[in-house]
């Protein structure tokens, strides 16, 4: 897999960063994380310098989406936000050349019933879809808490289908962590295999663009999202497995952990063959 780390802004400190330890593939975000509204958006002046600290790189490029998005908030007010946070945010991407925004769909509290939760997600994605621009992708993740939506195979894959968004505006970003948090157990070498039968077997197999490679402190089926350095949790060679299996070793991904500890988890993939060739 073709493996970076995440980068905090100022977008002018990513290539940078990349050139040092020697990867191509990174996370960034766009906003501050915690608000709604256009705070901590990247002056013009830091998009144009990371514009021209990767020209003729071809370094992939992913932010990350508010952490306060929920496309199924019964509050109108707030699935409004959640949608003009994430235009916003592509409409940005688009500018210094990102691949996509990623986001975690939403949650079912305060629905009487997870369909009812799904249906709004659904019929709030399938807007956000339409107003999108052109360009960046938009990278639906895996979730692993509470009430969130999109913790399963077949729930992402039900997303997707009813969405009907084409795979050049929609795709999926698995975070390893998550799903291992959620159940589905990625530990040991026949982990890749496993997870390319479960998305295959919804048919959605394609759908899958851009990893989260971390692994997990806490067992399968925690449902908390604690991530580990890859090697040094509960997925163990799982991550290797994954890396390196061929429905997803020519894919990106992101070791989302401080730049030190991504370091060590770079250092574990590349030891074990999983990193793409060159990296
Ligand atoms: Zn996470």
């Amino acid at each position: 897999m073709r493996v970076g780390l995440s980068v905090d802004p100022p977008l002018a400190a990513i290539p940078g960063v990349l050139a040092l330890e020697g990867v191509d593939a990174f996370q960034t975000v766009l906003r501050d994380p915690g608000r709604f509204g256009n705070y901590g958006v990247p002056e013009p002046a830091d998009r144009a310098a990371l514009v021209e600290g990767l020209r003729g790189k071809s370094a992939w490029g992913v932010a990350h989406g508010s952490l306060l998005i929920n496309l199924a908030s019964p509050e109108g007010r707030i699935r409004n936000s959640s949608v003009s946070s994430l235009l916003a945010d592509l409409k940005v991407a688009a500018e210094v050349g990102l691949a996509g925004v990623c986001f975690h769909v939403g949650y079912s509290k305060g629905h009487p019933n997870v369909e009812a939760a799904v249906t709004l997600a659904t019929r709030k994605l399938g807007e956000l879809v339409e107003k999108m621009p052109d360009g960046p992708r938009l990278f639906l993740e895996n979730s692993c808490e509470g009430s969130e939506l999109g913790q399963t195979v077949p729930e992402l894959a039900r997303l997707l289908r009813d969405v009907g968004a084409p795979p050049e505006r929609l795709g999926l970003l698995v975070d390893t962590c998550h799903l291992h948090a959620a159940g589905f157990d990625l530990s040991g070498e026949g982990a890749g295999e496993r997870l390319a039968d479960a998305f295959a077997a919804e048919g959605v197999l394609d759908r899958v663009v851009a990893f989260h490679l971390n692994d997990c402190q806490l067992p399968c089926g925690a449902h908390r999202d604690r991530h580990a350095v890859p090697g040094e949790g509960t997925i163990g060679m799982g991550v290797v497995s994954v890396a390196a299996h061929r429905a997803f070793a020519e894919l990106p991904g992101v070791i989302e952990l401080s730049v030190e500890d991504a370091r060590r988890g770079l250092g574990f993939l590349r030891e074990h063959g999983a990193l793409d060739k060159g990296r």
